[in-house]
């Protein structure tokens, strides 16, 4: 049986007692004590060790060569091992290149595997940090082979090899390994993509998977949690479990995973649901290292952002007619050799649409629709639209793309841009954008939606989607994804496993999971505890955009909520010069301006941490971008033109101090600066934040909380 062994780390002996009890009343089979860091004496652990042997207790005392924190010699960390651990029934987890330095230290580390039985534990180790060894299997054998020729026959050994993973491709060692070794083994690609094969364990019957207590004190990266655990079915796990997922890039906001898991539970059928980060390029990889190993039994994936249509691709793929009409699949089924491809998503799509809006196939002729996106989800909806009458315009930001739908479909396609001057009874989200944990961002800006009577966003994480906001405002009817996302998943598992499963009780399900999560109140306070618990990076937050967006105002609010200076450059300059940046760029030009705010910028950079608000245009130099982006988080604030005017008016200052760039009217030549600028603000950003309907306040609160998640679950920015 492959053991669930939650990882603790052990600073002081005192909480130890609680700590494992709630391990092992959370389903732990197994305890892994990181006493590397401890700081009392390990006499007092082995007499914990002694009392509870009844336990199954792995002791580590890792070194730093191998990314633990023990900082003495190699002698001292084995001393600590023997009075941790000898006499008691622990396996010791002894580095594997320390063990072959000498007789000495392979001898004493075998006094302190000794247990009270007179039986040697044991767990040689061997970690990773640059990716995965050259042959893992010929690794693990040779640890094998070097460890059992200092043991007895009944002694017990286990080879244990960890990597770094960087693609969830270098998963597929840690399978093979221990796949071929079984429980003579543990085989762990480290990282977020290395933890589906720490799930896939047990299916394998490697000897153990390293797990956290709770979901943010893992010991190692990319392991799960205990609760994860329990979610992911651990206890129903055994070798004939069929393997499915949902592939794509991102899937962290997914909730396919609870939701399937959920259904096989109730319906008792064997089988395991997990997110599978795949790039944009591994697809086909991915697909092909799958399909060559049937002792995976997959049964099947869900497909998602970006692989819809390049999954066709696929040369093993059979694909229904539907998906062939569509040019977009999004489910995959494995049956033996064969691997067939579906599209739930159109179905369900349009189902969702016409429920949401209280219409009949019939009454869509003469409707006129605008679609937001041109890829798999998009089309999805497209086909049916316009098989029944209604007349569509596609807006998309990628000239190929549309290129293939005016060929492939009837309709109209427009350029990005143009979305704004959408005139249809219904608008459709089919971009990502506005979807966790970008949770700011809108696809539409909110004055455009005016006159839409539905507005009907895919993305289902949040509930409410800044895009929804915007339309309830605008007297819109607000649907998100959610019924949509449930109607597909049923088809999935309903060509799955034969079981149409309850769409109410889902949707009501996965309902309640969104408003929880949701609830800013709860999401805030936790988000706060959490964030302070966490090291919080100590790194600049620049505000960017142009003139009017609210980078000063903002910036002064944040900063109180961030508790961190604040810094406007532009004031920086003026007071430097004691000159209006009018009277600047009169003396020296817009040449000799930007020379003195770049010095600014590096000045500011090299202080302490501090909310930066950056004049509009000093993003046009690209020394600034590299800078900013280098030593912090760059938010972009965002408003329409004609609110960007309205607001410079409103502040005297503003408008009497700023240089005029162009001899056109104020309106115009905002808007011709930001035909020139926008392209470079979203470079130069992280994430963007529109400010239009929402007070100063609201924006900064909004900027927090994005701040706070991200410390949590840090994305590579
Ligand atoms: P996809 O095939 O990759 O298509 C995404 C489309 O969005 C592409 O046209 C892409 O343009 C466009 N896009 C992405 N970022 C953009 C940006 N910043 N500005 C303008 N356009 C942008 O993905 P998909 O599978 O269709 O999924 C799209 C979204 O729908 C995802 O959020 C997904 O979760 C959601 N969805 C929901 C359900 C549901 O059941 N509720 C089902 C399916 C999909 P480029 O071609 O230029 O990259």
């Amino acid at each position: 049986m492959t053991l669930l062994a939650a990882s603790i780390f052990v600073e002081r002996l005192t909480d130890l007692s609680a700590t494992c009890d709630a391990a092992w009343r959370d389903g732990a089979d197994a305890i892994e004590l990181r006493i590397d860091p401890l700081e009392d004496s390990p006499i007092a652990l082995n007499a914990f060790l002694k009392l509870h042997g009844e336990k199954k207790w792995i002791v580590t005392c890792r070194g730093r060569e191998e990314g633990g924190r023990f900082a003495g010699e190699t002698a001292e960390r084995v001393a600590c091992l023997i009075t941790a651990a000898q006499g008691t029934n622990a396996y010791i987890d002894f580095e594997f290149a320390d063990w072959k330095r000498s007789a000495n230290i392979r001898q004493k580390v075998l006094l302190a595997a000794t247990g009270a039985d007179g039986r040697r534990r044991l767990v040689l180790s061997s970690h990773h940090f640059n990716g995965p060894p050259n042959d893992l299997n010929s690794l693990i054998r040779k640890i094998r082979d070097v460890g059992r020729a200092s043991l007895a026959a009944n002694d017990e050994l286990v080879a244990k090899v960890a990597y770094a993973g960087q693609s969830i491709m270098d998963g597929f060692a840690a399978l093979d390994a221990m796949h071929a070794h079984r429980d003579q083994a543990i085989a762990i690609c480290m990282g977020e993509h290395g933890t589906w094969t720490r799930l896939l364990a047990k299916k394998l019957g490697a000897f153990a998977t390293y797990v956290a207590t709770e979901d943010e004190v893992a010991t190692a990266p990319g392991q799960f949690s205990l609760q994860a655990a329990r979610d992911f079915r651990w206890g129903a796990l055994n070798p004939r479990t069929r393997v499915y997922g949902v592939v794509g890039d991102p899937v962290g906001h997914s909730l396919s995973p609870m939701l399937f898991n959920h259904w096989f539970g109730i319906s008792e059928i064997d089988a395991l649901y997990m997110p599978l980060h795949v790039g944009a390029n591994e697809m086909n990889a991915f697909l092909d290292a799958v399909h060559q190993r049937t002792w995976l039994d997959p049964g099947g994936f869900s497909v998602t952002i970006p692989h819809k249509e390049s999954a066709l691709n696929w040369p093993k793929i059979e694909a229904d007619p539907l998906c062939v009409r569509l040019g977009a699949l999004n489910t995959l089924l494995f049956d033996k050799d064969r691997v067939h491809a579906f599209n739930t998503d159109s179905h369900a799509a349009f189902d969702s649409l016409l429920d949401a809006w209280s219409k009949q196939r019939e009454d869509l002729r003469g409707s006129s629709i605008d679609v937001l996106g041109a890829g798999g989800a998009a089309r999805a909806m497209i086909l049916p639209l316009q098989e029944f009458g209604a007349s569509v315009t596609v807006y998309g930001r990628s000239p190929k793309r549309l290129q293939c739908i005016r060929n492939e479909f009837t309709g109209t396609v427009a350029d990005w841009n143009d979305r704004v001057h959408r005139t249809g009874n219904v608008l459709i989200n089919t971009t990502p954008i506005g979807m966790w944990p970008n949770t700011e961002e809108s696809p539409m800006p909110g004055h455009s939606l005016k006159g839409c009577e539905l507005v009907f966003d895919m993305v289902y994480r949040p509930a409410e989607t800044r895009l929804l906001r915007d339309a309830a405002r605008a007297g819109c009817k607000p649907v998100n994804g959610l019924d949509m996302f449930v109607r597909q998943a049923a088809i999935q598992m309903e060509l799955w496993t034969g079981i149409r499963p309850d769409r109410v009780e889902a949707f009501a399900r996965l309902s309640d999971f969104l408003s929880r999560e949701e609830s800013p109140r709860c999401r805030s306070d936790r988000l706060r505890t959490q964030a302070t618990a966490a090291n919080q990076r100590k790194s600049h937050l620049f505000l960017i955009g142009m003139r009017g967006s609210g980078k000063t105002t903002v910036g002064k609010l944040l900063a109180g909520l961030l508790k961190v200076p604040h810094i406007d450059t532009d004031a920086l300059i003026t007071a430097a010069a004691g000159l209006s940046i009018r009277e600047i760029f009169a003396a020296e030009g817009e040449i000799g301006f930007r020379k003195q705010e770049s010095n600014v910028v590096r000045q500011v950079i090299s202080q302490g941490p501090a909310v930066i608000s950056l004049g509009g245009g000093a993003i046009l130099d690209a020394t600034n971008v590299d800078a900013i982006r280098n030593s912090g988080t760059v938010v972009w604030l965002t408003a329409p033109i004609e609110v960007l005017a309205q607001r410079i008016h409103d502040c005297p200052n503003t408008f009497d101090s700023r240089p005029r760039m162009t001899n056109l009217p104020e309106l115009e030549e905002l808007r011709t600066l930001l035909v020139d600028r926008e392209e470079i603000y979203r470079a130069a950003s992280h994430v963007v934040f529109p400010t239009e309907n929402r007070t100063a306040g609201e924006v900064a609160q909004a900027i927090h909380l994005w701040i706070l998640d991200a410390t949590l679950h840090p994305r590579s920015l």
